[in-house]
């Protein structure tokens, strides 16, 4: 891939970065803020907590759910960031072709080309 074409894909992914990061630090705040371990000294309201603690239960699972993904997504940013470095960046971990710039476009961190993902996805393991 290009020298301009890296970059370009470089300064998204960072982008995409910075989002996602902004995201999970809210949520774990979210969190923390939520958890009675760290809600010593602001007791008050607390009781009303403790009326809902079903849902706070639930919503704290999905969050949490949510932060794992988000986290996932992290990673795989950084490893894209990482093939960029390499100029390894846009090539299929599979076949080893290009990538569609469409593709990269959509979801910047991909690591598959269209065709090996959607064998992925029918669960065609005869990969040589
Ligand atoms: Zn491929």
């Amino acid at each position: 891939m290009q020298q301009r074409m890296l970059e370009r894909f470089k300064k998204k992914l960072i982008k995409e970065r910075e989002k996602l990061l902004a995201d999970v630090n809210h949520i774990r705040n979210e969190e923390l803020s939520k958890s009675p371990r760290d809600a010593t000294g602001e007791l008050s309201g607390y009781a009303n907590h403790m009326a809902d603690g079903g849902t706070d239960t639930i919503e704290r699972q999905v969050s949490l759910g949510l932060m794992s993904n988000e986290e996932a997504m992290l990673l795989k940013i950084d490893e894209a960031l990482q093939r960029i470095s390499d100029k390894t960046y846009g090539v299929c971990e599979l076949c080893k072709e290009k990538i569609s710039q469409e593709r990269l476009n959509a979801m910047s961190y991909a690591t598959y080309c269209i065709k090996c993902r959607s064998q992925e996805e029918n669960g065609n393991n005869n990969k040589v």
